[in-house]
């Protein structure tokens, strides 16, 4: 929460759920970043807060992006960044979309799999891939799971297989989880890291590069490391596991860089209980799962919440979003303690929302608009 967040929201009245991103803490996130880890360049993970506004700050910045579609790499263009600047991080691409980056002159590309491997060696001749190993993502609050990465051994065939078809194997990437808060999730992926790149040189291909990924945590109700202990802790990992060879290294932060940069402002509509003996209260707001707030989802992410009424006595509640889903419940496993004296159109607001809520909204569902976003 910010006072320039505060002042707009009071002078600029918006009607509506919205949310408001404060380009001043992206830019204090940003620099953080790079004191804390001064040897890494960072490429933003777009998807998680595509506004062209952060985008053309943190063009002007020097950051790179992390890009996960031909619309991303679009976006990211437009600001006027070269293509240099840009990695094609997904390991899922069609085969056109791969050709189409390297024709925009994007020369960096993720890959988890031999056939990945092969299309683009055929879109992208040439071009640099790295391949992402799996991680179990332990200790994250929205773990990436086994949908990318593949086994250290097949990522030793997966880079071996680039080289015979012409590309330039380049290096590792891991993800450990978003929402990380154990540095120590980096450590043990770097330990796999290094067994690969000295594997490989045997073999004789030399790699250059380790993405540390993203997981850099945003501030909900716990507390969080710093860019500075993160920095230190990584870093120190590298050295521990590469020694006197250190590798190029790359960060892709999404949540860490914008999370904490944006609130949602949005209004209770409705307080009522399921029978007279219940004293449950369910509170309903004009935004919920379909709204943006995706993260809501098994209550992987819980926001902080501000009231008009903070310190009155508190109840827990269930919160819930206005639409006719009932998967449309925020936090009912473990409800949300909000004021007794808390009213129908009250206005609400829900920190650390600036990362996947206005990309996660949906188009319409119920005749509800998407998100709506002002950065400032
Ligand atoms: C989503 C994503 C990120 C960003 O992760 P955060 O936890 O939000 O920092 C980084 N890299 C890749 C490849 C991603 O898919």
């Amino acid at each position: 929460m910010t006072d320039r967040i505060l002042d707009f929201l009071r002078t600029r009245r918006p009607d509506g759920p919205c949310l408001v991103v404060d380009l001043d803490v992206v830019r204090d996130n940003y620099l953080g970043f790079t004191r804390a880890m001064p040897d890494t360049r960072v490429f933003y993970a777009v998807k998680a807060n595509p506004a062209p506004e952060i985008l053309a700050l943190l063009e002007e910045l020097g950051s790179n992006f992390d890009c996960a579609s031909v619309v991303e790499i679009d976006q990211v263009l437009a600001t006027g960044a070269s293509p240099q600047r840009i990695s094609f991080g997904n390991t899922i691409k069609k085969e056109r979309d791969i050709a189409r980056a390297y024709s925009l002159g994007v020369d960096l590309f993720a890959v988890d799999s031999i056939a990945e491997v092969d299309k683009v060696a055929r879109a992208a001749p040439g071009a640099r891939v790295f391949c992402r190993i799996l991680c179990d993502g332990e200790g994250a609050e929205w773990p990436l799971s086994r949908k990318f990465g593949c086994e250290p051994s097949m990522a030793l065939d997966v880079l071996s297989h680039a080289r015979l078809a012409g590309l330039t194997p380049y290096g590792i990437s891991f993800h450990v989880g978003s929402q990380q808060r154990d540095t120590e999730a980096w450590d043990r992926a770097l330990a796999v890291s290094a067994e690969i790149f000295r594997t490989l040189a045997e073999r004789g291909i030399e790699l250059k590069m380790v993405n540390l990924g993203g997981g850099f945590a945003a501030k909900y109700l716990k507390d969080i490391p710093s860019a500075e202990t993160y920095g230190r802790d990584i870093m120190g990992a590298v050295r521990r596991h590469f020694g006197n060879r250190i590798p190029e290294t790359i960060i892709e932060p999404g949540r860490g860089m914008v999370g904490g940069a944006g609130v949602i402002k949005a209004e209770v509509v409705l307080i009522s209980t399921k029978s007279a003996a219940e004293e449950t209260r369910w509170v309903y707001l004009d935004i919920g799962k379909f709204g943006g707030l995706a993260e809501t989802m098994e209550e992987a992410i819980r926001y902080p919440i501000r009231t008009p009424r903070d310190g009155d006595q508190a109840t827990p509640c269930i919160l819930a979003g206005p639409t006719c889903d009932s998967a449309d419940v925020l936090y009912e496993k473990a409800p949300y303690p909000l004021p007794i004296s808390l009213e129908i159109g009250d206005e609400i607001l829900i920190e650390g929302t600036g990362a996947y809520t206005t990309t996660y909204s949906s188009a319409g569902f119920n005749g509800f608009p998407p998100l709506q976003s002002y950065v400032i």
